[in-house]
């Protein structure tokens, strides 16, 4: 049962969106947008609707190329000027916006995007789960979502199925996938859910709008791992990317976007400069002098680019805003109880 809390958690952020729509447009005239770096996270990229209603993989934040190209156009149209993060060590211009698209994973499906990103003559990072890409096999929540849409199973039943193995480390979703659908699943069944090959991914890392970051080998949700666990899952990425292209990976962003203090400590002796999480908020610049930088990235939607846009540029989302307020009141009321 809905209690009335969790009513108000739903609904609050839906009509601060909604007012957000309205207001921030009016708001934005009156704001400065410089030394702030907005960084947002796209997965997949889809060809067409029609490409992603074959359902061959988890829709869940994927864009259509088209929607793509409007999110590029939306940050010129504004003179944000896109970067990537090996600019990032060099000094950056306080007065100008940046923003920053990443893509997490390494499907194969991004190659739309990178040809859309030449056209443009824009940078981006993508960052690779290398096993994936070693042995060709399909990420294992598109797995669950292919083969659970096939038996009918509805989507919140879906969600709750990867939320179930989330809570795993890689041997037990591996053993969990065998079980359920057979070693066969791991096939890929299209273009749209395979991640990239090796000799592709080669390719990629000579592309000089490119940069390769680290996923992981095992797209391991870190918070699940021991800490000699997590530095092998870094050395072995690592080696791979190296071996592959050449280079070692100065930033790695963490699978699920779970990290803790211990894993920040561990990324840092690894050796990256940028640790990219999924926390939805602005980068100011100057980032502090510290070895290591954790970047807080935007989820990229699939609905309108203006609207979320909006939000973006004033460095919230409508769900960080509300949890902004919700502190200031709760500070408020507990300021009254002392006052008793
Ligand atoms: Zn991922």
């Amino acid at each position: 049962m809905p209690t009335i809390k969790n009513k108000i958690d739903k609904n609050v952020p839906a009509i601060i969106e909604k007012l957000g729509y309205l207001l921030n447009p009016f708001i934005l005239n009156f704001t400065t947008e410089g030394n702030r770096v907005l960084i947002f996270y796209f997965h997949g990229i889809f060809e067409s609707i029609t490409q992603k209603d074959l359902n061959h993989i988890d829709p869940q934040n994927n864009i259509t190329v088209g929607k793509f190209i409007e999110f590029l156009e939306y940050f010129l149209h504004h003179n944000y000027i896109f970067i990537k993060p090996e600019d990032l060590l060099e000094e950056l211009n306080k007065d100008q916006p940046y923003a920053m698209i990443t893509f997490d994973d390494g499907y194969f499906n991004n190659t739309l995007a990178i040809d859309v990103l030449n056209k443009y003559k824009i940078p981006a990072v993508i960052f690779i789960t290398t096993k994936n890409v070693f042995e060709n096999n399909s990420f294992w929540w598109d797995i669950i979502f292919k083969y659970r849409t096939k038996e009918y199973k509805n989507f919140e039943a879906i969600r709750k199925e990867q939320a179930f193995l989330k809570k795993f480390k890689h041997d037990y979703i591996e053993k969990y996938i065998e079980k359920n659908f057979g070693t066969i699943s791991n096939k890929p069944w299209s273009d749209i859910d395979r991640p990239f090959n090796s000799a592709e991914l080669y390719n990629i890392s000579k592309n000089p709008l490119i940069s390769i970051g680290n996923h992981t080998h095992n797209h391991a949700i870190l918070t699940n791992y021991s800490d000699d666990e997590i530095k092998e899952e870094f050395a072995v990425s690592n080696k791979f990317l190296f071996e592959l292209t050449g280079s070692i990976p100065i930033s790695m962003a963490f699978p699920n976007g779970n990290f803790n203090p211990s894993v920040l400590n561990i990324a840092e002796e690894a050796g990256f400069k940028f640790v990219f999480t999924t926390q939805n908020d602005v980068n100011i610049l100057p980032f502090v002098d510290s070895p290591i930088i954790s970047l807080n990235r935007f989820m990229t939607k699939n609905t309108n680019i203006t609207n979320y846009g909006n939000f973006a540029r004033l460095g919230t989302t409508s769900d960080t805003l509300y949890l902004k307020l919700k502190k200031k009141l709760m500070f408020i009321k507990g300021g009254m109880i002392l006052l008793d």
